[in-house]
């Protein structure tokens, strides 16, 4: 185990929000958080192929998707944003504290109606003199309740546009309301608008610029989720070696059988296909080329490697891995989700393709553009 996270708090059952936010602020107190982002608002100045290392070492060490689904939907949803979009007034209130995980932070993109089909949103800003009214739903949103703040995406005449919205903001309510059974080490929940009156400070980029913003969130979010999740899946693998070597049947330990010992090497070759993606998205990020085919191959491939994985891994352990406090069992269901956020796994197939000039032309693709 890399000894940098050696002593964050590890996950327990049943979860609860003190703990899930102690240990969001344990990592940030290690720096996890600076990588890949300027000096001058506290970060490191470092590359990407850092931010890669240090999300796997936290990985493999807290075995957490919860955990790393957290830190990602702070990073990618709010902290990337503000330094790319956000005016130098927005980048000087909101980054240092984001940086340091004095706050938290998120996006809310996902509608009750609406998930895979973002064009499809309702919830929706009007201008007033002061500002901006919003009124609307998202669910399913990570980090809700506990956010500080959210990078909250709505209707303004007709374009998607993104708002800076506080949990203390009159009119915006955070609740567990619709909470997920899934990544337990983090919370999922809703946000309720009703007549949220913002001023324009708020407005986070141009005016109708929020298709365009939620698909680079979402790029960076696919390249790099997993890399906390590889961490995982080669503690996972080091785990069913270790069992497949310790256990008999037969007379021979459980490795000797070929139905055992493939599925263990099957478990290396997704870990490191997906160590190479990952590393290939930094290497893309690190050189300022497009990421958007090779962030979507990337959240694809290792969604389904590690549902895969989490399956053998169940299977090579037998009835031990379902035991009541069995971390192997809650992974499955943290690889179901895994399909399920930053995009279906149906909606990177779909981008791909439209990537290339085919298939089910862009709605579902996260691709800005007509449907
Ligand atoms: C653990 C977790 C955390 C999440 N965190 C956030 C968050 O922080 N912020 C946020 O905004 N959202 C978040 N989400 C929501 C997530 O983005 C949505 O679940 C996702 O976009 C899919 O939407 P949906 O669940 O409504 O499914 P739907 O869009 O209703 O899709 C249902 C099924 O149909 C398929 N499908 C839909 N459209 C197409 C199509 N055009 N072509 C082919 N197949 C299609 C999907 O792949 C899926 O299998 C989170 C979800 C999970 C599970």
């Amino acid at each position: 185990m890399n000894p940098e996270f050696a002593d964050v708090p590890p996950y327990v059952k049943p979860s609860n929000e003190t703990l899930i936010l102690s240990r969001f602020q344990a990592v940030a107190a290690k720096g996890l958080l600076r990588h890949a982002l300027p000096e001058r608002f506290g970060g490191y100045g470092d590359d990407f192929a850092n931010l890669y290392r240090s999300h796997r070492s936290l990985g493999e060490a807290c075995r957490d998707p919860g955990l790393m689904l957290m830190v990602n939907a702070h990073v990618w949803g709010a902290l990337f944003p503000i330094l790319l979009y956000g005016d130098e007034r927005q980048r000087q209130q909101f980054l240092p504290p984001l940086l340091a995980g004095q706050w938290l932070g998120g996006h809310a993109i996902t509608e009750p109606c609406c998930g895979s089909d973002v064009q499809a949103m309702t919830s929706c800003a009007e201008r007033n003199d002061e500002g901006f009214v919003l009124n609307g739903e998202k669910r399913y949103i990570t980090n809700v309740p506990l956010a500080d703040w959210l990078v909250v995406y709505v209707k303004l005449e007709g374009k998607i546009s993104a708002f800076l919205v506080s949990r203390d903001d009159a009119g915006c309510k955070f609740s567990r309301a619709g909470a997920l059974d899934a990544c337990q080490g983090s919370v999922t929940g809703s946000v309720m608008l009703e007549d949220c009156r913002l001023d324009g400070a708020r407005l986070l980029g141009k005016a109708g610029a929020g298709t365009q913003m939620i698909q680079k969130a979402l790029e960076y979010e696919r390249a790099f989720v997993f890399a906390g999740i590889a961490g995982i899946m080669a503690w996972q693998l080091s785990e069913a070696v270790r069992h497949s070597r310790e256990r008999r049947s037969g007379g021979v330990h459980l490795g000797r059988h070929q139905a055992i010992s493939h599925r263990i090497a099957d478990m290396k070759l997704r870990l490191d296909t997906t160590d190479l993606w990952l590393r290939e998205c930094a290497r893309l990020c690190d050189a300022g080329q497009r990421l958007t085919l090779a962030s979507a191959q990337t959240k694809l491939y290792a969604a389904e490697a590690f549902l895969q994985s989490s399956l053998d891994a169940v299977q090579i352990m037998g009835a031990a891995a379902l035991e009541q406090d069995s971390a192997m069992a809650d992974l499955v269901q943290d690889a179901l989700a895994g399909r399920l956020f930053s995009g279906s796994s149906e909606v990177q197939k779909n981008l791909i393709a439209a990537l290339l000039g085919t298939g089910e032309a862009y709605r579902g693709s996260g691709l800005p553009g007509k449907p």
